[in-house]
C-alpha cells in the first residue's frame, strides 16, 4: 500500500468492543494478518481496531501551517463537547509545538502507565487528554525524533491509551501535509473527517487549500473550515476591524466544494484564557466569541445525533 492510499476493506469503527480474536468479520480490515506482517504487529493492529471500534467519532483538526489556532480550535472543541454532556478524549500530538497542556492548566501534570502497559490519560473533570507535552522532562525541551519514532508514537498514543468508551475523540494534529498528519489520519482509520483551521491572508488560503488536496487523497472527508483571527472585535465597544482581509476562508471553501463552519475573530481574550490554562469556552461563554464558536460545533454535535 502507497503511504497515499487508504485500504480497501471496511474500516474497524463499528464492532463490537471486546477482542478481536473473537470477531467473525471476514471483511474487517484487522480479521486476517498480512502477507507482510510479523506477529507484534498484527496484534497491534487488531488492538488498534478494538481501541477506536470503542470510539463513536473521530474528528481531526489539522492547518496547513503552525500559529493559525488549530490547537485553540481543538480544545475549545473538544470542551465544547464535553461542556454538551458528551465522552470526550483530547489527543494532542502536535509533537514539536504541543500547546494543549498549557491551554488546559494541565503543564506538569505525569501520565500513569497501567501494567500492562495501557497509558492512562489525564483527566480533567471527565475530559480525557494525552499530549506529547505530558512527555517531555522539561517544559523547553525540543523533540529531535525521527520520522519512525515519530510515527510509533503516534500510533502508541491512540493504540496503547486507555480511552474507554468515547463519543467524540478530537485529534490536534502536527499542520502541514507531511509524514506527521498522514500517519495521524492512517492511523485513525474510519475517522468522522477532518476540521481544517486557517486564517485570512491568502497565504493562509494556499496552504489550506493543500490540506483539503490532502484530505482527498487519503479519502479522508472534511468535515469544514474555520476562518480564525478573522478581524478583531474591540473588547469595550465591540466594534469588528478587519486586520487581515476577512473573508478568504468562506470564498475559498465555496471554491473547493467544502463546507464553511464559522469565523472567530482576534479575541483577546482568547489569547489570555489560552496562556492561563482557563479555556476560552468555559471562562467566556456568554460573549459573542463563545457564541460563534458554538455555531462551529453544532455540526459536530450533530454528528452524534444522526447517528
Ligand atoms: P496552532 O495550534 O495553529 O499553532 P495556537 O492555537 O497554538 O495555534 O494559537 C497560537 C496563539 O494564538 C496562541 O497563543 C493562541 O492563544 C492565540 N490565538 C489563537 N486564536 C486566537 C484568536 N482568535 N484570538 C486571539 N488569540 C488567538
Amino acid at each position: 500500500m502507497s503511504a497515499a492510499e487508504p485500504e480497501n476493506n471496511q474500516s474497524p469503527s463499528g464492532c463490537a468492543p471486546s477482542s478481536c480474536k473473537t470477531c467473525s468479520s471476514s471483511s474487517c480490515s484487522a480479521h486476517s494478518r498480512r502477507a507482510e506482517e510479523s506477529d507484534k504487529d498484527f496484534a497491534d493492529r487488531q488492538k488498534l481496531a478494538v481501541r477506536l471500534s470503542n470510539i463513536k467519532h473521530k474528528i481531526i483538526v489539522l492547518s496547513g501551517k503552525g500559529g493559525v489556532g488549530k490547537s485553540t480550535v481543538a480544545t475549545n472543541l473538544a470542551l465544547g463537547l464535553h461542556l454538551a454532556g458528551k465522552k470526550v478524549g483530547l489527543l494532542d500530538v502536535d509533537i514539536h509545538g504541543p500547546s494543549v497542556p498549557t491551554m488546559l492548566g494541565l503543564e506538569g501534570r505525569n501520565v500513569l502507565a497501567t501494567d500492562d502497559g495501557e497509558i492512562i490519560p489525564v483527566d480533567l473533570d471527565g475530559l480525557k487528554v494525552i499530549s506529547t507535552g505530558f512527555f517531555l522532562k522539561q517544559r523547553d525541551d525540543a523533540i529531535i525524533w525521527r520520522g519512525p519514532v515519530k510515527a510509533g508514537v503516534i500510533n502508541q498514543f491512540i493504540r496503547d491509551v486507555a480511552w474507554g468508551e468515547l463519543d467524540y475523540l478530537i485529534v490536534d494534529s502536527p499542520p502541514g501535509t507531511g509524514d506527521e498528519p498522514l500517519t495521524v489520519c492512517q492511523t485513525l482509520e474510519g475517522a468522522d473527517g477532518a476540521v481544517i483551521v486557517t486564517t485570512p491572508q491568502k497565504v493562509a488560503a494556499v496552504d489550506v487549500r493543500k490540506s483539503i488536496s490532502f484530505c482527498r487523497q487519503i479519502k479522508l472527508p472534511v468535515l469544514g473550515v474555520v476562518e480564525n483571527m478573522s478581524g478583531y472585535v474591540c473588547p469595550c465597544c465591540g466594534e469588528h476591524t478587519a486586520v487581515f482581509r476577512s473573508g478568504g476562508g468562506k470564498l475559498m471553501a465555496d471554491d473547493m466544494q467544502v463546507p464553511f463552519l464559522g469565523s472567530i475573530p482576534i479575541d483577546p481574550n482568547i489569547a489570555e484564557a489560552g496562556d492561563s490554562g482557563e479555556p476560552f469556552i468555559k471562562r467566556y461563554n456568554e460573549t459573542a466569541t463563545a457564541k460563534l464558536l458554538q455555531e462551529i460545533l453544532k455540526p459536530i454535535l450533530q454528528l452524534s445525533i444522526v447517528s
